[in-house]
């Protein structure tokens, strides 16, 4: 039995966080363990109120779900909200259980749910991050090309980053996977002309269940494109 802890917030529309995450994981045969870490008010075109859990709420949940046997193999960590729920989750995780950190600053509609600098240690303890071009750009303080933007989170000691594709344009839709070796892998798959909520959501879950599964990383990330990619065809 696949079983992952998510961590992330509700999502009132049903377009993304922890609904989005925990189809995604049943699709793949897993079981999900879910964290609030805030209600959020959502439509798809506003986000109009953000109900935050108290840290020490998001502990213990994260504890309890932990406790439950069997026990998850893999975190997939979504909207945090607070700098507070950040650190409150650094606490409770043990270092053995590998996390993908999908560093949700805003939803797709522009509300904001999360500060910039409020991922604290989350960061470099987490075995993936998986920015969006738009989460790259605040979160590495560095511009220009997306390489060179990925090369600064890797300098401040993040052991990987998979930087996604899918809000550019071209008729391929392609994430890279820059690691610390200095390896650059590329996952693509057609762009689709859809447009959907929930894409990073079930990305970083996908990929959770492949870890949770032993996958490799890159196997993880080639898997998990495939499966937003069916979900997307759909
Ligand atoms: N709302 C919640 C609660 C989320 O967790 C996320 C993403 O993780 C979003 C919204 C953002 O999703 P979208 O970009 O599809 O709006």
């Amino acid at each position: 039995m696949t079983v992952i802890l998510a961590i992330g917030g509700t999502d009132s529309s049903g377009g993304a966080g922890l609904t989005r995450d925990t189809v995604m994981a049943a699709e793949l045969g897993a079981t999900l363990r879910p964290v609030v870490t805030a209600v959020t008010v959502q439509t798809d075109e506003a986000v109009l109120a953000v109900h935050p859990s108290p840290p020490e709420a998001v502990a213990d949940q994260a504890r309890a779900a932990l406790a439950t046997p069997p026990a998850p193999r893999a975190v997939k960590i979504g909207m945090l909200g607070s700098a507070a729920a950040a650190e409150a989750v650094e606490t409770a995780l043990p270092a053995s259980l590998p996390f993908v950190l999908d560093p949700v600053l805003k939803a797709t509609s522009g509300g904001t749910l999360m500060a910039a600098g409020g991922f604290g240690a989350l960061l470099r303890r987490a075995a993936l991050i998986t920015p969006n071009l738009a989460e790259l750009e605040v979160l590495s303080s560095a511009g220009g090309p997306v390489e060179a933007q990925a090369a600064a989170l890797l300098t401040h000691g993040v052991q990987a980053v998979l930087v996604k594709g899918g809000h550019g344009t071209g008729p391929w839709s392609t994430d890279l996977l820059f690691t610390a070796d200095g390896a650059v892998t590329p996952f693509s798959a057609p762009r689709l002309a859809v447009s959907k909520r929930g894409t990073g959501c079930s990305l970083a879950t996908a990929i959770a269940c492949q870890l949770a599964k032993g996958a490799s990383l890159a196997e993880a990330c080639r898997h998990g494109k495939d499966a937003v990619h069916r979900w997307l065809r759909r």
